[in-house]
């Protein structure tokens, strides 16, 4: 069966660290070609998270990052890059994993446009719009006054629309999300967050907010970071996961739930959870409690479907060799 994960922090790590080898299992590294294939990753998104320790660099590092991607992941024989809706239906076609390049916070972009321009040609295709705290465009969920977007922020969604760049409210203010939920028109995303109803982390999602991402036909990456999943206890099972899958069904969001591990971003794991190639352990124990169509759904199903009607089509129809109104 096979797998959709909406965010991990490899290429982050990649970046940092050139010794690393994306086609090699190592300890540092959760998120590897040998585990994404073991595991039966199919689609694998890979952000870009600019540390606060190297902001100043702005957008070099990015750059940086997408050089590291293109060279470390995208040259890889077995993987290809998605940047389009067809890109995707040919990677489910061949035996390759595909890989997508977001953004993980627009700290480094300085409030310039034309940077978000850029990004898209070169590949971004969703961004999430902060990390934890405030940035030109908008306060993040840790940020004490809870504010909501800026007017260059404002302006900076109505270019991520017409891009068509996929908007990532993970890390987002409670604020901004309901701004933005007021102002956005298309479906939006939570690549990596679980529902407080389960776990009160303010990186969570309340019910509400739950609802609005089903309502506007987006996607919530439920993820593996122990504590938010499950609060105060030191070794959270994978049990504990499937009652955030439970509380989303019942809220009506059977069909707008995946998964976005965080792997390469945690410093904590959960119990048999260590890594990419554990996927697995998830797999077995949602055969435990759902129908294998649900399983398909959550692990690959929902993702796909998402992602094959928001990512942009191709530009020229001449390259493709699908029918996408039939899709
Ligand atoms: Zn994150």
């Amino acid at each position: 069966m096979r797998i959709v994960d909406a965010h991990c922090d490899a290429l982050t790590k990649l970046a940092l660290n050139e010794r690393l080898d994306f086609d090699r299992e190592q300890e540092e590294l959760d998120v590897c070609f040998p585990r994404l294939r073991q595991a039966g990753v199919k689609v694998q998104l890979f952000a870009m998270y600019v540390s606060e320790s190297i902001r100043n660099s702005g957008f070099d590092h990015i750059l940086h990052m997408i050089d590291v991607f293109n060279r470390k992941i995208g040259r890889h024989p077995q993987m290809q890059i998605i940047r389009t809706s067809e890109d995707w239906l040919k990677v489910e076609a061949s035996s390759k994993i595909g890989a997508i390049l977001t953004l993980e916070g627009l700290d480094a972009l300085g409030g310039n446009l034309a940077y978000i321009r850029l990004l898209h040609e070169l590949g971004v295709r969703a961004i999430g719009l902060t990390w934890n705290y405030a940035n030109w465009a908008a306060d993040g969920v840790m940020e004490p006054r809870n504010g909501g977007f800026t007017r260059k922020g404002r302006g900076m969604l109505k270019e991520l629309e017409s891009l068509g760049i996929i908007v990532d409210v993970s890390h987002l203010s409670v604020a901004a999300f309901w701004e933005l939920t007021n102002v956005y028109p298309k479906p939006f995303i939570a690549s990596h967050s679980n529902a407080q109803a389960h776990c009160a982390h303010p990186r969570n999602l309340s019910d509400d907010q739950i609802k609005a991402i089903i309502t506007c036909k987006g996607m919530m990456g439920l993820t593996f970071v122990p504590y938010f999943v499950e609060s105060g206890k030191e070794h959270v099972p994978i049990s504990a996961l499937l009652n955030h899958i439970d509380h989303v069904c019942a809220l009506g969001g059977e069909k707008h739930i995946g998964f976005g591990s965080d792997f390469d971003g945690i410093e904590q794991w959960m119990v048999n959870l260590r890594h990419t190639g554990d996927y697995a352990n998830i797999r077995e124990a949602l055969s435990k409690s759902y129908t294998e169509t649900q399983v398909e759904a959550f692990l690959y199903g929902n993702w796909r479907r998402f992602m094959v009607a928001n990512l942009p089509r191709c530009k020229n129809p001449d390259q493709s060799n699908f029918d996408m109104d039939t899709i």
